[in-house]
Order: C-alpha cells, then sequence, then structure tokens
C-alpha cells in the first residue's frame, strides 16, 4: 500500500505545479512541527498488562490551535497520522476555520475491546497527552472506532488532572458532556451540502443513484441524509461486504439490520457483493467512507461512477486521481468534502469557550454557509487554473496559509 503521508505530499507538489507555493512554506509543511509517541498500559479485563502504542502528530498552528481526531485502530501508524494531520491543515484552511492540523492514533484491535478496557484506553490516552493538548494548544475529536462517549471519557479524565472545567478540550462529546448539536452528523451533512453547491455544475441529475463505502458514522449518516433527500442508495458496504439493491435501500432499515447480525450483508431484498464490489457499482455518486488507499491505478480505470464525494481521508492515491480526472470523474477532495466536522467540532469549542449551547438549525445554517462557500470558491478556483478540485482545494489551502511564516 502507498504511504498515506507520501500521497499526501505528492498531493503538495502536484498543487505547486499548478500554482507555485514558496519554497519557505513546502519547507514548513513538509514535516510535522511535533510528534509525540506513548506506550499505553491498558489493564485487560483478564489482569494482563499490555503496552499500547499511540501518537500524536501536531502538524501545523499557524492559523490556530492544533485540531483533529484520534483513531483507534490496529493499522494506525505514524506515518498514517502524519498524513491525516497533514489534511486536517490543509482541511482548516480550506473552511477558512481558526484552527491547525493535528491528528492521533492508537495502534489498537478496537473491536476486540471491551467497553471497560475501552474507557481505560480513552482515559490513558488523555493523560499520556494531557501536557500537550488543552482548549488553546490541540484540540482532538472522534475519528475511526472513536465517538462521543471516548471523548466524554477522556474530557472527564483532562479536566480531573488540569481542573480545567471547559470542556474544550475535546470536541464531538455528547450533549450532557457539552457537545454541539449536529456535531454526529456534521460530516455527513457537510459532504451533502457541498455536493448540493456544486451538483449542478457538475452535471448530476436532480435525484442520483448512490454508492457508499463504510457503514460506520460518517458512511451512515451520509446514506441517511442522501437518502431523506430523494437520492437512491443502489450500495452500501462495511468491511464484512457488500449489498446492492438497484430499487434502492433504506438507511434506517439496514442500519437495524447491521445492528441485528453485524453486518450490511444478507439485508433482505438486496444482493450481497465482496467488499471491493463497492467502488466499481454502477451510480452517479461514489462516496469511500471507510479509509485511506481505496481508489488506486489497479480499480480507478473500474469506477462507474460520475462523481466522487470523498468523505473519508486520503481515499484516492494521486494515480487513480489522475486516471479519474482523464476519464471525466470529478473528485470532490476530502480537504473540502468532509470538513462538516472540523466545522461543527469548531462550533462546539466556540459554544464551550463561550458556555452557550446552538440551537440545531443554527448550526446547520452556519454549517451550510460555510460548506456552500468553500465548495464554490475552490470550484472557481479549479476553473481558473484548468485543474481537478483537489489541485484547486490544496491552492486555497496554500494562500491561506501563505504569510503565516515566523519572520
Ligand atoms: P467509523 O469507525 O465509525 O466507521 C468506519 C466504517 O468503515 C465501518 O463501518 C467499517 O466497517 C468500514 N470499513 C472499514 N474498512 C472497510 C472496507 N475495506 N470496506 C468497506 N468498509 C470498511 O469511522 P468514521 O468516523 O465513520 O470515519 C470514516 C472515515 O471518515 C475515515 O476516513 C475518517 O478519517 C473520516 N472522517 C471522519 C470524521 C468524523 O467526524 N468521524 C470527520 C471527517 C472524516
Amino acid at each position: 500500500m502507498p504511504s498515506p503521508f507520501a500521497n499526501a505530499l505528492a498531493q503538495l507538489e502536484r498543487a505547486h505545479a499548478v500554482q507555485p507555493i514558496a519554497d519557505e512554506l513546502r519547507l514548513r509543511l513538509s514535516q510535522p512541527q511535533r510528534e509525540i509517541h506513548a506506550a499505553l498500559s491498558l489493564r485487560r479485563d483478564n489482569g494482563s498488562l499490555q503496552l499500547v502504542q499511540a501518537y500524536r502528530v501536531q502538524h501545523n498552528n499557524t492559523r490556530g490551535p492544533f485540531k483533529g481526531g484520534i483513531r483507534f485502530h490496529p493499522k494506525a501508524d505514524l506515518d498514517e497520522v502524519r498524513a491525516l494531520a497533514f489534511w486536517m491543515t490543509m482541511k482548516c484552511a480550506v473552511l477558512d476555520l481558526p484552527l491547525g492540523g493535528g491528528k492521533g492514533g492508537v495502534t489498537v484491535d478496537a473491536k476486540g475491546l471491551s467497553d471497560a478496557e475501552r474507557e481505560r484506553l480513552a482515559r490513558a490516552f488523555a493523560r499520556a497527552f494531557a501536557d500537550v493538548i488543552g482548549p488553546h494548544k490541540d484540540i482532538p475529536a472522534p475519528d475511526v472506532n472513536t465517538n462521543a462517549q471516548v471523548m466524554d471519557w477522556m474530557t472527564d479524565e483532562y479536566a480531573h488532572i488540569t481542573g480545567d472545567a471547559s470542556r474544550a478540550t475535546f470536541t464531538g462529546k455528547s450533549l450532557e458532556q457539552g457537545g454541539s448539536e449536529g456535531r454526529e452528523a456534521a460530516t455527513g451533512q457537510g459532504g451533502f451540502f457541498v455536493f448540493n453547491a456544486l451538483r449542478e455544475r457538475l452535471g448530476l441529475p436532480a435525484s442520483c443513484r448512490v454508492a457508499i463505502q463504510g457503514f460506520g458514522n460518517v458512511g451512515e449518516h451520509a446514506a441517511t441524509i442522501w437518502h431523506a433527500a430523494g437520492h437512491a442508495i443502489v450500495a452500501l458496504s462495511d468491511s464484512k461486504g457488500t449489498i446492492v439493491s438497484a430499487d434502492g435501500l433504506d438507511p434506517a432499515a439496514v442500519l437495524a439490520h447491521k445492528h441485528a447480525t453485524g453486518s450490511v450483508q444478507g439485508f433482505p431484498g438486496s444482493m450481497d457483493a465482496p467488499t471491493d464490489a463497492i467502488l466499481t457499482q454502477a451510480c452517479d455518486v461514489l462516496i469511500p467512507a471507510a479509509l485511506e488507499n481505496q481508489l488506486r491505478a489497479d480499480n480507478a480505470p473500474h469506477v462507474n461512477a460520475r462523481v466522487v464525494v470523498e468523505l473519508a481521508n486520503g481515499p484516492t492515491t494521486p494515480e487513480a486521481d489522475d486516471m479519474l480526472y482523464g476519464r471525466g470523474v470529478a473528485v470532490i477532495p476530502d480537504i473540502l468534502a468532509n470538513a462538516g466536522g472540523v466545522t461543527v467540532s469548531s462550533f462546539e469549542w466556540e459554544q464551550n469557550l463561550k458556555n452557550e449551547h446552538w440551537a440545531e438549525a443554527d448550526v446547520n445554517t452556519r454549517l451550510q454557509e460555510k460548506m456552500s462557500r468553500a465548495a464554490g470558491t475552490v470550484y472557481e478556483r479549479a476553473q481558473q487554473l484548468g485543474t481537478d478540485l483537489r489541485r484547486a482545494a490544496f491552492v486555497v489551502a496554500l494562500e491561506r496559509l501563505t504569510g503565516d511564516l515566523p519572520k
């Protein structure tokens, strides 16, 4: 598999080729400002002690405190966390948020942990990194295999250690613990606002056939939101397999089936297909919402969609980008398409610091405004430069980052 950080740096160079970036900015972005590694002590339910590797990468804070999720995954490693932190720097700049880029990773099989073990691990993470995070330093959030409950545990542990009662050090918390309305659905919702802002310009019909890879937090909400807006969800997948239905799937019913059986597979009235079959389904819109490196040189020629909306981070390699662009398949890049999560996280952070609680309609109006504006800016930049949306989004971000280097 290609290294995600090598892909991220290749994307930077490709943007530089269409709109030159100052050498000093390229140099600064080529390495994170700081990387912290910890070996967490995890007491297992059977009494044994396990050391679990954990990372926090602080890529860049010239526009504001570092910001980015924490991933629990057996394959999480420093290279992946570096790439994810880099993309956060770019994403916050594309959305013009007063935040920088960071990310956390814990190398663990999260699905093999009991709730009690997950809580001990979450608290161990907060203790290990308490010195380097904080409401004005670095603000983590959920990512793959972490959720509001994990953020609540970390928030509680951090408050015990530091006495900080603002709850502004973590976002993506439960509503009871200072979370924001609309945060859980925000990545899917924000992606939908971007899609809506660009749909006609990308030549898509009013009612699209949609295929979604990954049925976790982001994929479930995306399916629900696109379905409610009158689009047909013709295929869905999780790590165990794909389901296909030309008539369209009801996401709420698929979710109930997944809760009952552990997978989307075997959903009544649909056809089962192999896991990777999702990527080559005939559809108008393909939404990767799982992990990196899903669309590569080997499968990009078989993508049968008109537009790819990247709700996952890093799902498309640079080689696949060129193949898709060459075939007229538009890719709405991760640093724009999935920025709804960090945008509502920034709203949550602001609410915590001001001790406010905004209504859901308010949150979604602000989200729509920010996502639509960013989508329009990136699209117009792509037209001006005669390039793809990813390079254009990088150019928009880099122009905002320029000028913030030390004298
Ligand atoms: P999650 O853990 O809730 O869900 C991940 C889903 O992907 C699960 O359904 C899993 O079964 C599935 N999956 C894993 N490997 C797969 C494969 N090979 N094929 C099909 N499905 C597979 O994680 P999430 O929070 O939904 O994150 C998904 C993606 O969205 C990640 O790339 C993450 O970085 C990105 N993202 C998340 C947020 C957020 O707020 N949670 C924000 C922005 C971006």
